[in-house]
């Protein structure tokens, strides 16, 4: 594949990576993303995913909502790929020192990546809305309708950022500290079409590779742009020498 000695060099040469990926980094281990061709904003519903997963649908429709969640959202079985495990090695050696994801997924701690910023939440944790009870995915998982607390019956809420909702300032300033302070930023698996999580990549003030399947609108700003599945890319990584 083109690109490849290219992309261990940098890495060789760099001691601060930071990684920025979206939901292609998942699809190798069986997670659809929302904007290939087969992906979740092709597949036919009463409503378009946006407004499904939105938080105006949800506080409307939240039986509605569940039940496309819990249908196209949530991939219990799906394990971590050469990707996910690839960085995971990066942060072990020393060499990465964050992953920034798009995803909800929880994969990436999963393959033992210990600091990861996840811009959009995820599925892993939920709580209650009226008490702040907290609730492991299973319980979304395990039951059907509207989920609702035990101790107080409000509605539970996945921590997963939708259409209309704010992303968490915290989370957003560790991102970004740790972009500002990269010597390269590998980015992969994304459309880089979210705002302002595909923002972040201009506080760089080092290298920039881009893996990804299709072009994106920052490949003119990347040093380097690898088109291919960034599980077999990353997979073909040294991690250390
Ligand atoms: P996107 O669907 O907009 O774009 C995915 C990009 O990844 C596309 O450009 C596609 O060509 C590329 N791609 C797909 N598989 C790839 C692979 N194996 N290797 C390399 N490239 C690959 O995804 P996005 O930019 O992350 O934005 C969509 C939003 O959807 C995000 O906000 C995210 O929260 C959410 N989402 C998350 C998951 C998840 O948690 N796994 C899944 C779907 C969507």
């Amino acid at each position: 594949m083109d690109g490849l000695e290219q992309l261990q060099k940098y890495i060789d040469e760099s001691g601060k990576i930071v990684f920025f990926g979206g939901a292609g980094v998942s699809t190798e281990s069986g997670i659809p993303d929302f904007r290939s061709v087969d992906g979740l904003y092709h597949q036919t519903y009463d409503y378009p995913p946006e407004t499904i997963i939105s938080h105006d649908f949800f506080m409307s429709n939240p039986e509605e909502f569940y039940r496309f969640y819990r249908q196209k959202m949530l991939f219990r079985d799906a394990k971590p790929n050469a990707a996910h495990k690839k960085l995971a090695e990066l942060e072990q050696v020393g060499k990465l020192t964050a992953v920034v994801t798009q995803n909800i997924d929880g994969l990436h701690q999963m393959a033992g990546s210990r600091r990861v910023y996840e811009l959009h939440g995820s599925v892993h944790r939920n709580y209650c809305q009226k008490c702040g009870k907290s609730y492991p995915v299973e319980r979304i998982v395990n039951t059907e309708g509207i989920p609702r607390c035990d101790d107080c019956g409000g509605i539970i809420k996945p921590d997963v950022v939708l259409y209309g909702e704010c992303l968490d300032s915290e989370v957003m300033e560790g991102a970004i500290k740790a972009i500002s302070q990269a010597d390269l930023l590998i980015i992969g698996g994304t459309s880089l079409a979210v705002y302002p999580a595909a923002g972040l990549i201009r506080y760089c003030p080092g290298k920039i590779i881009l893996i990804n399947r299709e072009p994106t609108p920052m490949d003119g700003r990347a040093d380097l742009v690898i088109k291919g599945n960034i599980g077999e890319v990353l997979g073909a990584v040294q991690a250390a020498q």
